[in-house]
């Protein structure tokens, strides 16, 4: 076991005796403490528990990061300005849910705090499995995680996308269309409104006046409006792309290569408020294909380039970031994001194996079938 020391923005590992605290043996501790320690056993134990795992995660995470060459970033102790909330384990054991009618607000009992009121609508019906408790921008939140069978159902076409800053989607499907999904004008609209919100932070230089308290409330709930408003968009467009299609081409997302792409011209609030969520659409994307039993393949985007590949004879050749149509010898010529969508197309069709497309095929008529499907360098 070692523990570590900062030492001028270092991390040096000292070689400590065999003794290790895991997960389990604080566990353990816990249970000494609670017997011993009024506060605490006052709280639920599983929510006391959850707290500890989330200690666990992040150190986990540091080590991992350590073990690599990424800054590591030493778990940072959350005060209680920044204690975002806690959570339950399993449905009945310091918290139960009386959803109201059609699963839509109702009350939530918490032990030790008694009936609360709740607003809110899951999605989904299902079973109540585990819960957060959130403080967000003053405010209380409760996220539920459900357990439910959801009838979504996938289409017959195959896709395959390119996201970026301008548009947030641009796709190209087996049929031969190409659609593009702009990123939403709402959260264009209030970025003035962030601007003007951040500067009024910045200029209150007393960090313990009300009316810098009062600036940072007023930004935290814009904030938050915002990544509400943002996860409902790629709710929306992510149930669309798996209701219209059954196999899915997606890159493998970095988050490296994302702020590369847009270059310079990406620095700033743009990019914070309208490429932060990458990652977010991609899991819900996912999932819902998941759900749908639709095929999804991972595209290695530094395997394959899909802007530097030529979407219709696979030959590649290096691109500026400033050069926005695709023009290749052979004839091609397109937008640059719209050949990118169609080489993630044609990998992703010579990736699904060809048992699995024709199960689907004798099932509903895979249209891919019939996709004639150009080369693409397999190097
Ligand atoms: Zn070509």
């Amino acid at each position: 076991m070692y523990t570590i020391q900062p030492l001028k923005n270092e991390y040096v590992f000292i070689k400590k005796s065999s003794a290790r605290f895991l997960f389990a043996d604080q566990c353990k501790i816990l249970t000494q403490w609670r017997k011993e320690n009024n506060c605490l056993a006052e709280i639920n134990a599983q929510s006391l528990q959850v707290t500890l795992k989330r200690i666990d995660l992040a150190f986990k995470a540091f080590y991992r990061r350590l073990a690599t060459t990424e800054k590591p970033g030493f778990p940072r102790f959350k005060s209680l300005s920044r204690y975002p909330g806690w959570g339950y384990k399993t449905h009945g054991d310091g918290w139960r849910l009386f959803t109201g009618e059609g699963n839509k607000h109702g009350k939530l009992r918490l032990s030790t705090v008694g009936m609360i009121s709740m607003r809110g609508k899951a999605r989904t019906l299902g079973e109540a499995k585990t819960a957060e408790i959130l403080h967000k921008s003053s405010k209380w939140y409760i996220s539920v995680t459900l357990e439910c069978k959801p009838k979504r159902t996938s289409g017959t076409k195959a896709v395959g996308f390119d996201w970026g800053l301008q548009k947030f989607l641009v796709l190209h499907d087996s049929q031969g269309a190409t659609k593009q999904v702009d990123n939403p004008r709402h959260l264009k609209s209030l970025l003035p409104q962030l601007k003007k919100l951040q500067q009024s932070v910045s200029k209150k230089m007393n960090k313990s006046s009300n009316n810098r308290k009062k600036a940072v409330k007023k930004l935290a709930k814009l904030h938050t409006k915002i990544a509400n408003r943002r996860k409902d968009f790629h709710h929306q467009e992510a149930a669309k792309i798996v209701k219209e299609n059954g196999l899915i081409g997606a890159e493998i997302l970095s988050v490296k290569s994302m702020t590369k792409k847009g270059g310079v011209k990406k620095r700033g609030l743009n990019r914070e408020i309208l490429s932060t969520a990458p990652t977010q659409f991609y899991q819900l994307l996912k999932s819902k294909a998941e759900e749908a039993g639709a095929i999804w393949v991972d595209i290695p985007t530094r395997k394959v380039k899909p802007s530097q590949t030529c979407y219709q004879c696979g030959i590649q050749k290096k691109k500026s970031l400033f050069e926005r149509w695709h023009t290749c010898d052979c004839g091609a010529s397109c937008d640059r994001d719209e050949n990118a969508a169609r080489v993630i197309l044609n990998w992703a069709l010579q990736m699904a194996s060809g048992q699995e497309l024709a199960e689907m095929g004798s099932r509903r008529g895979f249209a891919v079938l019939n996709h004639e499907t150009p080369a693409i360098p397999l190097g």
